[in-house]
């Protein structure tokens, strides 16, 4: 059985605890997920007794190469117009991916399966099974860590000082992808001294000054995977209240990682690294959530917040990245990849975390 007919299975399973006979998924994500279909029309339609899989004319030669265990159907560019048929016989509740499908394309769908099929929304069923990767999944992120890394590594050769941080970025960015990456996973964040505060910042035409923090935050997308990382490094040396931040972002850091673990509530984890910012009197200054998962996308599940539901599982990939934001002055963030696995997590991120300083 391949890895795709076990991705099937389990969302057949959980179709059938919710009594649906079939979902039809249009998020391109979740088709490739499933099917291994990488194009940019495609939809699948995944119950019980079914695995069929359409798309149009273009991607013919595409789908033959990459779909696995559905059968295919190459039907008109509004791949809607194959779902009627693509149903098992008899089907009465068929799930669709509200937070997905348009008002527009719903009000389509409902018109082409009739009176006879309540159309039910359910949204979110294939993220939770995205949420718990497979070891062939854990293998392509840690690979996209690695090479994250390797880039980083290469473009600190050339020194933080005077470098503008959109210099920085693009030198990054153009070193995941000469290293094989299909493209950055995100907008690579490079930002210094009071800039590195905003948690999201774009990089600036502004040279890095000596004597500043310097965050970086970037990943890689490779073979479909993505990675996240972030990294603050001293601009030449650094007074000690800039060192007193680093210093306890990486204790935070660590309390977090510590925390992850299968069976352990992500609100847990979240508090467990909170709080050791907020007895330091900076709580206010860590404004986000402590993690996200990382996977075909780069935020998706489970959330490590506050607010989050969540129960850490065996096969979960999150990130644990504390921050504390000091507007004006500085920011720092130091963010790990880590798989959870059966005795404790792995941490896919390798590059070191004691404040490094680089001229
Ligand atoms: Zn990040
Ligand atoms: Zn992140």
């Amino acid at each position: 059985m391949t890895a795709a007919d076990a991705r099937a299975d389990r969302l057949a399973a959980a179709l059938a605890a919710r009594g649906l006979d079939a979902l039809v998924v249009t998020d391109l994500v979740n088709v490739r997920y499933l099917t291994g279909y990488t194009g940019s029309n495609g939809l699948a339609v995944v119950g019980p007794d079914v695995r069929r899989f359409a798309t149009d004319f273009r991607y013919v030669t595409q789908a033959e190469q990459e779909v696995r265990g559905f059968a295919r159907e190459i039907g008109e560019t509004d791949l809607l117009a194959s779902v009627p048929a693509a149903l098992p016989a008899g089907a009465t509740r068929v799930g669709f991916e509200d937070h997905h499908l348009s008002v527009r394309m719903h009000a389509r769908l409902r018109e082409l399966l009739g009176e006879r099929v309540a159309l039910e929304p359910a949204g979110g069923i294939v993220e939770e099974l995205r949420a718990v990767k497979d070891a062939e999944e854990i293998a392509r992120i840690r690979a996209a860590a690695a090479l994250a890394d390797a880039a980083l590594e290469r473009v600190l050769e050339g020194g933080l000082v005077g470098r503008t941080e959109r210099e920085v970025a693009l030198a990054l960015e153009h070193e995941m992808q000469r290293l094989g990456a299909r493209r950055p996973s995100f907008d690579t964040i490079v930002a210094h001294a009071g800039h590195g505060a905003l948690p999201h910042a774009q990089p600036r035409d502004v040279p890095i000054a000596r004597g500043s923090l310097v965050v970086i935050d970037w990943g890689a997308e490779l073979d479909g995977y993505c990675s996240d990382c972030t990294r603050t490094y001293a601009a030449g040396a650094v007074d000690d209240a800039a060192r007193a931040i680093h210093a306890l972002v990486l204790r935070a850091q660590r309390a977090g990682l510590d925390a992850v673990r299968a069976g352990v509530a992500a609100a847990d984890a979240d508090r467990a690294a909170r709080d050791v910012i907020a007895a330091a009197g900076h709580g206010e200054a860590f404004g986000h959530a402590l993690g996200h998962g990382v996977g075909l996308e780069v935020h998706e599940g489970p959330r490590l917040s506050r607010a989050s539901r969540a129960t850490l599982a065996v096969g979960n990939v999150v990130t644990v990245e504390p921050g504390v934001y000091l507007p004006g002055r500085l920011g720092v963030r130091i963010e790990d990849l880590v798989a959870v696995g059966d005795d404790g997590a792995e941490v896919l991120s390798s590059l070191p975390k004691e404040l490094t300083v680089i001229d």
